[in-house]
């Protein structure tokens, strides 16, 4: 009897370590994203560290792709097909690469460096980098902030209200609608602070000007979400209001409650798409809003003075804004901090539960 009880104690425990493992490997691989780079491993990635020019490596392809996605290759310059790029390191890829270091504050190598790989598997907006700095304010010696070309704002006069609502269809079910919009709440009030705009919510998803959705994979607008990862949100310049978030995310308000090692933070998310919106691209400085990454289980939401400042050119100053609070702005930066660990260990239930059903198997019927 004792034997009987000790086997099915390993029975059932060693069945339950087989399914915890299935369902633990399943999930990772649905981390895997078509940004290739990003799905590949860090020991396969360690094939290019240090590649440079003059260099043929299989793979390379995939750097020039991701390239040519963010707006660093222009596809007619090397007259090939964007789906087929060669496996040189050349010349075009080189300039492409020294543009890609400069814009996103790397030391610009020209090189596969270990810091621009790791960079490059960072997650980020789907937003391409803008690199035409013809733009930028000219008032400042700091300007880091660009805009989109033709420099897009909302039009009328100041200060003006713009209603923005979300989607009753593309929503998630991992966070309340409450805690949704309390982040976006907060997100449109940053904004709010610095420049005469006041946004208010409303019912009417039809009519609104900012419209916000979660949506997955390819939603119709030419650029599809890519699951877990990889690209997180996406939104379009003024006046099209339309604020795109991968469904696919673990979206996350309090890092405490969500200890999810690829949690995504929706404020830090929010606050940098509505940058968009309000007619913002991307910022080289890495503690901006406007910056184009984020980290999982990365908090950065509070407006930096480079944010302020390219906001602030396109729209004014909220009369209530002063000036000297510009020096006062810090970003709010807390990277990667671990996750908390489960409620209670997960093996210590595993363990329990093989010692009652061991009881169960013996004593039943
Ligand atoms: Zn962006
Ligand atoms: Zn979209």
């Amino acid at each position: 009897m004792l034997l009987t009880r000790t086997f099915s104690f390993f029975f059932f425990l060693v069945t339950i370590t087989l399914v915890l493992i299935t369902i633990t490997l399943a999930s990772s691989h649905a981390h895997a994203h078509p940004i290739a780079i990003s799905s590949r491993s860090m020991a396969d990635l360690a094939r290019f560290s240090g590649a440079g020019r003059g260099t043929n490596i299989t793979g390379i392809s995939d750097f020039k792709r991701y390239l040519w996605r963010f707006g660093y290759l222009n596809v007619h310059n090397i007259n090939i097909n964007s789906t087929c790029f060669s496996e040189d390191f050349d010349a075009i890829f080189e300039s492409a690469l020294i543009r890609y270091q400069r814009k996103l504050g790397l030391q610009v190598t020209g090189k596969l460096d270990s810091i621009t790989i790791s960079q490059m598997i960072t997650p980020r907006c789907g937003v391409p980098d803008n690199n035409d700095h013809t733009h930028t304010h000219q008032m400042h010696s700091v300007k880091n902030f660009v805009y989109f070309p033709g420099k897009p704002r909302w039009s009328g006069p100041m200060p003006t209200t713009l209603t923005y609502a979300f989607s009753p269809e593309y929503t998630i079910h991992t966070l309340s609608l409450r805690q949704i919009r309390r982040a976006f709440r907060r997100a449109f009030t940053r904004w709010a602070k610095v420049i005469p705009l006041t946004f208010v919510e409303s019912d009417d998803y039809v009519f609104a000007e900012i419209k916000i959705g979660f949506y997955s994979g390819d939603h119709g607008d030419g650029e599809p979400f890519d699951g877990v990862l990889g690209v997180l949100a996406h939104s379009f310049s003024p006046e099209i209001g339309r604020l795109h978030l991968d469904a696919a995310e673990t979206w996350a308000v309090d890092f405490g409650e969500s200890w999810s090692e690829v949690a995504v933070d929706l404020e830090s998310v929010a606050t940098h798409e509505i940058g968009h919106v309000l007619g913002l691209s991307h910022s080289s400085v890495k503690e901006a809003v406007m910056y184009p990454s984020l980290r999982p289980r990365e908090k950065r939401s509070r407006l930096h003075i480079d944010d302020v400042r390219g906001v602030q050119s396109l729209y004014g100053s909220n009369p209530h804004f002063i000036s000297s609070d510009l020096s006062s702005l810090q970003s709010d930066i807390s990277v990667n901090q671990a996750p908390p660990p489960p409620p209670f260990p997960l093996f210590i239930i595993v363990f329990l539960c093989a010692y009652l059903w061991s009881f169960f198997v013996v004593s039943g019927p």
